[in-house]
């Protein structure tokens, strides 16, 4: 039987980005917050220190900032009619635990949506008719636009510090950054990250192409940044260890530097580590959820933990499995395309390569991920899909973003895998390269989706979330389409050789790829189309908030975190300013 402690105004389950902006903003309004985290504390002056962080086996080989697969994991198939197995070791994405969550082992890119992206079906539809977009692609528009997500985009901007050059500044397109981003209303707050020579050369070939390269937009800092919230950042070092790691520079944006040193002073907000929410009391009559039951991972010991406003922000497999488990919302069934929980599961392949340049230093062991020159003209509906056959696009970039002693080595084909050979080949190419990465939007399909695994329980008794999901014809179209505009630019830098790779036909969990998961509780309308509405509030539970991008209805050509952080400040402006004025539905069903 569960300990029943005393109620508090809000629980924030997860403390990833989204966890810690909505603890932030809760307790700036006024409320006590706990905010609980199945993973360790995390403390950057700590933990995230030299020599400890220039570890590959530790963090990107063994790691170590990731979820505990014994103790709860996911279980994968590809399609309805195969039997799904749990993940044993995380592979194609890579989940984080602890405070600071996936925020902390990010890459970093920062990006925002395009304003036709949040309005993707009307706009396909006026473009290409209603008719060209197939059934079984279950895309949707979002509930919020672009305008109304502006200023929350440039609040998160600033509180991570973001490097970059403008492209939009208040309708003003700007040479030098991005033309097809939406209107912006400030710069970045930082220059952008320095140019390294692969990106350089790539952006003169993209140019001479009739493309318009920019430098992607990081957040890591390029220069020291006091944040608003009066936290000083460091520069980036370029040192070459941020993907899967922490930063010891406290140039890379995290919950742990950019947000948690202030709420560990604040005495309204109580952090617990180490404890596992397994699931939210439901009260079904009164469309509201009571408080949420937990595990003290370090004693066994269960809780109840009574709240008035419960955010849910535990990634896209958790906060789909807690509203599986709590029966909020209908389940969404394939073979009907009824119900909502766990519809349009979208996930971002990689597909790209890399090429080499006989004689020429590119010291690949320097850099960040977002060290980095795309162009964005093939992305969104920045060109026209007249019969390419698919719809979307993502950005084409080139990146110099550290390539790890262990993990960060290629060889042009042909050259010895192995013994003295191989080690000539890597004494001859290992510094003479460059990589290039495309990703793309994932535009739903009625097949994609999680639901409860009928067999496999976690630790703790729950039965896990089942994935089941593939790449679609639509979406290896676009990358198809991408990998061949990508080939002409890598042709036009001149290369001794190069190879590019297409994405592998069928979706494999085995090599990293992204962990770029989107949907399962997604935002829209009307309870019919949707688990959450426009101000992320559950339609089945008024003080219930969904947070990250499962709150996503599909996944467009970007990295997803620029625009779940806007989203939380858009849910948490929400919730202080109207729904603690008046609790209750914000949206009518
Ligand atoms: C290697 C890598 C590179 C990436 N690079 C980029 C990039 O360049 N650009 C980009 O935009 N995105 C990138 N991402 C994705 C980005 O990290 C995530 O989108 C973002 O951090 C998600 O934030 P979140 O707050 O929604 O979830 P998370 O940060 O995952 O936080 C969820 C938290 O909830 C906790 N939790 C889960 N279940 C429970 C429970 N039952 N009880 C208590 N706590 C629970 C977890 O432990 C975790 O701390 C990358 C991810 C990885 C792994
Ligand atoms: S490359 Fe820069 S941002 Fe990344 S870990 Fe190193 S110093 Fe930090």
């Amino acid at each position: 039987m569960a300990t029943r402690l005393k109620d508090v105004d809000a629980v924030v389950i997860g403390m990833g980005f989204s966890g810690a902006i909505l603890s932030r903003e809760l307790t700036k309004a006024g409320l006590n917050v706990v905010g609980l985290e199945r993973g360790a504390d995390r403390n950057p002056a700590e933990e995230f220190t030299l020599t400890r962080l220039r570890d590959e086996l530790r963090y990107v080989a063994r790691l170590e900032l990731m979820q505990d697969n014994s103790i709860d994991t996911v279980t994968f198939r590809n399609a309805p009619d195969e039997l799904a197995l749990p993940i044993r070791r995380f592979g194609a994405f890579l989940p984080g635990e602890g405070v600071g969550g996936t925020g902390i082992h990010w890459g970093a890119l920062h990006w925002r949506f395009l304003p036709t992206d949040f309005r993707i079906r009307s706009a396909l539809a006026e473009k290409y008719g209603a008719k060209a977009i197939p059934d079984t692609m279950t895309i949707q528009d979002w509930p919020v636009s672009y305008d109304e997500l502006e200023p929350h985009y440039d609040r998160f901007d600033k509180l991570c510090g973001v490097s970059g050059q403008a492209g939009n500044l208040r309708g003003k397109v700007i040479a030098g950054g991005n033309p097809f981003e939406g209107p912006r209303s400030d710069h970045y707050p930082n220059k952008p990250i320095k140019t390294a020579a692969g990106p350089a050369m790539f952006s003169a070939a993209a140019t001479s192409l009739g493309y318009h390269p920019f430098p992607i937009p990081t957040a890591t800092s390029s220069a020291p940044y006091v944040n608003p919230e009066g936290i000083t950042l460091g520069a980036c070092e370029y040192c070459g260890h941020c993907n899967r790691t922490a930063c010891e520079a406290n140039a890379k944006a995290s919950p742990n530097v950019n947000i948690m040193p202030v709420l560990r002073s604040e005495p309204k907000f109580e952090l617990r580590t180490r404890v596992f929410v397994t699931r939210m009391i439901y009260d079904r009559e009164a469309k509201r959820v009571s408080g949420v039951v937990y595990t003290d991972m370090k004693t066994g010991e269960e809780y109840e933990q009574p709240a008035g406003l419960v955010v849910l922000s535990s990634f896209v497999f958790g906060n789909t499995q807690q509203l599986l488990l709590a029966g909020i919302g209908e389940p969404y069934d394939p073979k009907t395309g009824r119900g909502v929980v766990g519809k349009n599961y979208c996930y971002q392949f990689e597909a790209g390569g890399e090429a080499f340049f006989e004689g020429r230093e590119f010291n690949p062991f320097m850099g960040a991920p977002g060290m980095a020159t795309a162009f964005d003209d093939l992305n969104g509906e920045n060109f026209d899909h007249s019969g390419l056959g698919f719809f979307g696009g993502g950005y084409v970039a080139c990146i110099n973003g550290g390539a790890p002693p262990i993990g960060g080595r290629v060889l042009p084909k042909g050259e010895p895998r192995w013994g003295a050979g191989w080690k000539q080949a890597e004494a001859k190419w290992y510094r003479c390269n460059t990589r290039f990465n495309t990703q793309g939007s994932v535009y739903a399909h009625r097949d994609n989706f999680m639901d409860l695994d009928p067999t496999y329980r976690d630790a703790l008794g729950r039965p896990m979330i089942r994935l089941t999901y593939n790449a679609t014809e639509n979406d290896h179209k676009m990358s198809r389409y991408l990998v061949e505009k990508l080939d002409a630019v890598v042709k036009a830098m001149n290369p001794t050789h190069y190879a590019l790779h297409n994405r592998p036909k069928n979706f494999t969990i085995v090599p990293y790829q992204s962990t770029h998961c989107t949907g399962g509780t997604i935002m829209g309308t009307d309870p019919k189309s949707s688990v959450v509405n426009r101000y992320l509030q559950a339609w089945g539970a008024h003080n219930l908030f969904v947070q990250g991008a499962s709150v996503f209805p599909q996944q467009h050509g970007y990295n997803p975190t620029g625009t779940l952080g806007a989203l939380a400040y858009w849910s948490a402006k929400a919730i202080t300013e109207k729904y603690l004025k008046s609790p209750g539905p914000l949206v009518q069903a």
